[in-house]
C-alpha cells in the first residue's frame, strides 16, 4: 500500500474487492493456478459474524471443488458440526444413522406438497454432489483462512477506480475507519455491520485519509451494492443500472424465536409440522406469494419470515409494530388460517426484521446489455447479478462466475498477456458470454419461474438443469 501520488509502481497482478464467497473463491482458484500476487480487500472494519444461513447446492460445490479442492474439503468437513463451527470433523456415528432433517412445503390445510432433504447424501446420489448448510459468516471465514493473511485486508472501502492506461493497469482507492451509514440491499448486515453506505462520492473524503493500489486487473465482488459497479457506470449509458431494483416481494419477520402459548404451538405442529421437520414453507391459493417459512426448533418456540409483494414503501421506516400489523393483514387477505395470523401478532415488536429482495437484472430489455468488464476491471457475483434468495442460488452463481473467472485469468498469465489490454477484455468478454446467458435463466426461474411451486415435472426439469451442471466440464467445452 501507498499514498496515492508516489511512483506508479504496479503492486499486484490481480485486486478484489470485497473478501465475501465470491472474493474469496476468485482468490483461492487464482491462488490453486499459480497466480500468487494478488490481494483481497473488504470494507469491514473486521471479520466478524455477520450474515445469514444460506445453502450450498450440488452445481455451486461442484464450482468450489474445481476452484480450489481444499476449500471444497474444508467446507465438506463442516457437516454435522452445530452452526457449522470452525472445528473440522464428520457426523458421528449416531449421527450418521437419523434421517437428515427435511424442508415441507405445505398448503393451509396442511396438506404436504413437498418435501426437501437437508442432509448432504440425498442430493448426491440425485445430482452427483451434495447440499451444504452453511453460515455466510462461516463460509467467508473457511475460505478467508486459506488465503495467507497479508493476502487479506479488511477496513478497506472502495471508492474509486481509474484505469491508467498509460501504466497499462488499473487503480483503485480505499477508505479506511469511515463511519456510514446502513446499506439497504445487503440483508445481512442489518444490525451489526454498519460501515456501508449506499452510494460512491468520494469528494467526502479527506485526501489524506485515502490509499491507492495499482494492479493489472481488478475484480469487484463487492455484493449487490457495488461501488465499482456504481462507479464504472457512472456516466456511462448503463449509469441506470448501477443500483439494483427492487424486485417487487420483501420479507417481513423475527430475528429469533420466540414462546407460544402450548395450545396454539400444537394446534400449529398438528396441522402443518408432520414428520417434525424443522421448517415448513406454508402457501395458499397454489400462488407462491404471500408464503410464510416457520421455523421450530424446540416444541412451544417459533421463528418466521412471510414472503409478499409488499410495495417497497410499506416496509420501510417501520416500527416492530407496524410491522406484524401489517403482515398478519397480508395473511388475513390470503386467508391463511386464524392460527397462523395468531403466531404472527404475538412477535415481540424489538426483533421484528423487514427486508425488501433487489436484483441486478443480467438481461434487461433495452439494445445494449450492461457489460460486466470494461477494460482491465470485471463484476462478480452479486456485484453482477445480485438476486433475491428464492431459489437459493445467488452464491452458487457466483460460485460458478469465480471458477469460470479464475480459469480465463489464469490463461491471461499463462500466455503473458498482462500487458494486453484487448487480451483482457476478451477473457472477459468470455466470461461475460458464458455466464450472462445462464443467470438470466436462473434470475427468471427465480423472479417468474418459481420452479419450487410448479409442476413436479417442471421442478425435475428445472433441478436436472441446474443442479446436475458442473462449471468444469463447462468451462472445458467453452474455451
Ligand atoms: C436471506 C438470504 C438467504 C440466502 N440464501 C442463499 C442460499 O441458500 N444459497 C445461495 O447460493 N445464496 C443465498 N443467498 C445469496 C448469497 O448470500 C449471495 O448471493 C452471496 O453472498 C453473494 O456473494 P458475493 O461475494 O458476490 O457478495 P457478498 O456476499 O455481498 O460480499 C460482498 C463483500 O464485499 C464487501 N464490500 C462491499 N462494498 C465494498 C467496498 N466498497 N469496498 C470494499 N469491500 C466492499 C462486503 O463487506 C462483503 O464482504 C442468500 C441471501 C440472503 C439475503
Amino acid at each position: 500500500m501507498k499514498p496515492e501520488n508516489s511512483n506508479p509502481r504496479i503492486d499486484y497482478d490481480v485486486a478484489i474487492v470485497g473478501a465475501g464467497p465470491v472474493g474469496l473463491a476468485t482468490a483461492l482458484g487464482l491462488r490453486q493456478r499459480g497466480i500468487e500476487n494478488i490481494i483481497v480487500l473488504d470494507q469491514t472494519r473486521a471479520f466478524r459474524k455477520v450474515g445469514q444461513g444460506l445453502g450450498l447446492l450440488p452445481n455451486g460445490l461442484k464450482a468450489l471443488k474445481y476452484i480450489a479442492p481444499q476449500a471444497y474439503n474444508n467446507i465438506k468437513a463442516t457437516i454435522g458440526q452445530p452452526n457449522n463451527s470452525l472445528q473440522t470433523g464428520q457426523k458421528n456415528e449416531v449421527e450418521k444413522k437419523q434421517p437428515s432433517p427435511e424442508w415441507h412445503h405445505v398448503n393451509v390445510k396442511g396438506q404436504q406438497i413437498r418435501s426437501y432433504s437437508m442432509g448432504y447424501d440425498e442430493w448426491f446420489q440425485q445430482y452427483g454432489e451434495g447440499r451444504i448448510s452453511i453460515s455466510w459468516y462461516d463460509l467467508q471465514t473457511q475460505l478467508r483462512t486459506l488465503l495467507p493473511v497479508e493476502r487479506v485486508k479488511a477496513n478497506h472501502r472502495c471508492i474509486n477506480v481509474v484505469t491508467e492506461p498509460e501504466f497499462q493497469c488499473v487503480r483503485a482507492d480505499f477508505v479506511s475507519n469511515q463511519e456510514v451509514g446502513t446499506n439497504p440491499y445487503a440483508h445481512w448486515d442489518e444490525q451489526q455491520e454498519k460501515n456501508q453506505s449506499n452510494t460512491v462520492n468520494s469528494s467526502q473524503f479527506p485526501e489524506s485519509e485515502i490509499t491507492s493500489i495499482r494492479a493489472k486487473l481488478l475484480i469487484a465482488a463487492d455484493g449487490i451494492n457495488s461501488s465499482v459497479r456504481q462507479i464504472i457506470y457512472k456516466n456511462t449509458a448503463y449509469s441506470r443500472y448501477s443500483q439494483p431494483e427492487y424486485c417487487g416481494v420483501g420479507a417481513i419477520g423475527s430475528s429469533g424465536t420466540y414462546q407460544i402459548p402450548e395450545a396454539l404451538a400444537q394446534e400449529i405442529k398438528e396441522r402443518f409440522f408432520h414428520g417434525s421437520p424443522r421448517v415448513v414453507t406454508i402457501t395458499n391459493h397454489e400462488s407462491d406469494v404471500p408464503r410464510i417459512i416457520l421455523f421450530s426448533p424446540q416444541p412451544s418456540q417459533f421463528g418466521y419470515l412471510l414472503h409478499a409483494a409488499f410495495p417497497l414503501e410499506s416496509l420501510l421506516e417501520k416500527s416492530g409494530e407496524e410491522l406484524i400489523n401489517i403482515a398478519v393483514e397480508e395473511l388475513k387477505k390470503a386467508d391463511f388460517p386464524e392460527m397462523v395470523q395468531q403466531l404472527v401478532a404475538l412477535s415481540s415488536p424489538d426483533k421484528m426484521i423487514q427486508r425488501p429482495y433487489y436484483t441486478h437484472h443480467a438481461t434487461v430489455s433495452a439494445p445494449e446489455q450492461p457489460k460486466w468488464n470494461m477494460e482491465r476491471v470485471v463484476l462478480a457475483g452479486d456485484a453482477a447479478h445480485g438476486m433475491p434468495p428464492f431459489i437459493g442460488q445467488g452464491a452458487n452463481q457466483g460460485l460458478e462466475d469465480a471458477a469460470a473467472i479464475a480459469t480465463l485469468v489464469a490463461e491471461i498469465s499463462n500466455q503473458n498477456q498482462w500487458d494486453d489490454v484487448r487480451a483482457i477484455e476478451a477473457a472477459f468478454s468470455k466470461y461475460e458470454a458464458l455466464r450472462r446467458p445462464f443467470v438470466t435463466y436462473i434470475q427468471e426461474e427465480t423472479l417468474i419461474g418459481k420452479p419450487f411451486f410448479s409442476s413436479d415435472e417442471k421442478l425435475r426439469k428445472y433441478n436436472q438443469r441446474v443442479l446436475s451442471r458442473n462449471i468444469e466440464e463447462i468451462m472445458q467445452t467453452f474455451q
